[in-house]
């Protein structure tokens, strides 16, 4: 993984100066410890082993005087080691005897005369006094080229350390650095600009780790600290699980902004704090971040507090609902307003006031378009033996009683209106002089029927009532014409008998 603005680089430099560090380490050790074996103390005393091995050779054959002897003990010597390259042997006064070898170009002694790894000189004894010496060049014991360097064992094993720790401190490197501080990965000045906004700002990396938290989303939950530094999003209880309370995920907003790398809005997410009894309302936007190359380096996710938004708008919608209610009571009582002065409040009919608001204009407009509309008056028979048999109350409920019947099979245009004591007044508009004789004697019928029934406190209690019908067809100029000759009609039920529907028919109505 690697962080956003953390290049590899640094990981890079981070572990080579560490592999430095290990070889000058080694090296150290090597010097106080000898930790590496001493290839040139060994070379070093196998080629003294030679060396006096051929000094004590070459007294042997110098006794004899054969110079070809030692001539060919040379040359023997040259080639049994091949790290010899030249042999000479010098007697004290610095004359050459014998050589074997390319001497001239292999024998650079040091100045002093002493002897070196590679340049030996051996004394030759002869009774016990210095007969003159042996000079042996050695091939370098210290590589001459650069491949002989590069496969040195020394520098090989070195070079193994080296590869190998790099790789391992690479990888460590990489893997802890995240873990660390992966805050140094966003600059000083980036932060502070981060901080200075109004929003909470998250800036994840393309894993989904948080990277920073700006100081206002620090602010949102206890947890919000420089703990989930470096922690994967989804990991943040507090955090997700406001979110599970709106959404059922298949994937985070995040996570699909920088998959699809697209914009995300408006996504409502839920904070819970212990520090409050009411939830923080956010509302998330999510933008993939990309660099230059339009890779993918992760996402910054906003959250804006909506929390105060919310509470005033819920404080509007207790209002508007108060309002409402206020509303609904305000109609209610225009209603009770309205049917108080309108209404009969005994029976629920129409008052006369009403009826006749109604009733003129309602018989202006059908008389002008002839149209039909009929009036029945109805009287209750002998209504003044139950006021004064069973008394005003029982007289009440026989009103009572008549009006519920008289309503009962009427039409939502009729207009039934309570016109005087007992008294009641119909407008039936539509209807034929026909119709409303039927509709009346209906209506006779229904109280005959069920009035007295409806009157629980004096059982088999009898009322009937008598009823007059006219038609506007019949020529009335006004409403009051209309009904007089509907109350003339009634007065001919009266005198018939009563418990009768009678039809005005001019000077004279008929039953
Ligand atoms: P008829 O059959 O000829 O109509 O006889 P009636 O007894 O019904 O005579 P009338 O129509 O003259 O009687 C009306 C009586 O109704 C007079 C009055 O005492 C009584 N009345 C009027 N309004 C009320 C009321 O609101 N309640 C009660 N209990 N009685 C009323
Ligand atoms: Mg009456
Ligand atoms: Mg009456």
């Amino acid at each position: 993984m690697k962080l956003p603005g953390f290049s590899l680089r640094p990981v890079a430099r981070i572990a080579f100066g560490l592999v430095s560090l290990l070889l000058s380490l080694l090296i150290c050790l090597d010097f106080v410890f000898n930790l590496l074996p001493d290839r040139f103390e060994h070379i070093r005393q196998s080629r003294q082993q030679v060396s006096e091995y051929l000094a004590s050779q070459t007294a042997s054959v110098l006794q004899t005087g054969d110079a070809m002897a030692l001539h060919r003990t040379l040359r023997d010597a040259l080639l049994r080691h091949r790290d010899l390259r030249a042999i000479a042997v010098r007697p004290a006064n610095g004359d050459e005897l014998v050589s074997a070898g390319d001497y001239n170009t292999h024998w650079h002694p040091p100045e002093d005369g002493s002897s070196t790894l590679d340049q030996i000189r051996v004394p030759i004894l002869s009774g016990g006094v210095t007969w003159g010496e042996i000079q042996l060049a050695f091939r370098p014991a210290l590589p001459e080229t650069l491949l002989e360097w590069l496969l040195y064992p020394s520098v090989v094993a070195l070079g193994i350390i080296a590869v190998t720790s790099y790789a391992a401190f690479y990888l460590y490197l990489r893997r802890v650095l995240e873990y660390l501080d992966p805050t140094k990965a966003i600059p000083d000045r980036v932060r502070t600009a981060f901080d200075t906004l109004g929003e909470g700002v998250l800036v994840l990396d393309k894993d989904s780790r948080v990277v920073l938290a700006n100081k206002v989303f620090r602010g949102v939950h206890p947890d919000a600290g420089d703990s989930m530094i470096g922690r994967k999003i989804a990991e943040l209880d507090w955090l997700v699980a406001g979110f599970h309370a709106h959404h059922v995920l298949p994937s985070y907003p995040w996570t699909k902004a920088m998959e699809q790398r697209v914009q995300i809005q408006g996504e409502p997410l839920e904070i819970i704090s212990p520090d409050s009894d009411e939830p923080r309302r956010m509302i998330l936007g999510c933008a993939p971040i990309l660099d230059g190359r339009q890779r993918l380096r992760g996402c910054l996710v906003s959250f804006s507090d909506v929390t105060a938004l919310h509470r005033i708008n819920n404080q509007l919608l207790v209002t508007l609902s108060d309002l409402e209610a206020s509303k609904e009571e305000i109609r209610r009582q225009n209603e009770d307003l309205h049917r108080l002065a309108t209404r009969d409040p005994m029976t629920g009919c129409l008052n006369r006031r009403a009826f006749f608001e109604a009733a003129d204009p309602l018989f202006d407009k059908l008389r002008a378009s002839q149209g039909e509309l009929c009036c029945v008056m109805s009287d209750i028979d002998h209504f003044k033996s139950f006021n004064d048999r069973y008394g005003h109350t029982v007289g009440d409920m026989v009103i009572k009683s008549v009006a519920k019947c008289l309503g009962s099979d009427l039409r939502e245009v009729d207009l039934l209106c309570r016109y005087g004591g007992e008294e009641f007044c119909i407008l039936l508009p539509g209807s034929t002089a026909e119709q409303a004789q039927d509709i009346a004697e209906r209506l006779r019928a229904e109280i005959e029927a069920h009035a007295g029934s409806a009157i629980r406190d004096i059982p088999g209690i009898r009322i009937t009532s008598s009823f007059g019908v006219a038609s506007i067809a019949q020529g009335a100029r006004d409403t009051a014409e209309l009904i007089d000759q509907a109350d003339n009609a009634l007065y001919q039920s009266k005198k018939n008998g009563r418990n009768q529907v009678s039809i005005w028919a001019g000077e004279r109505s008929v039953g």
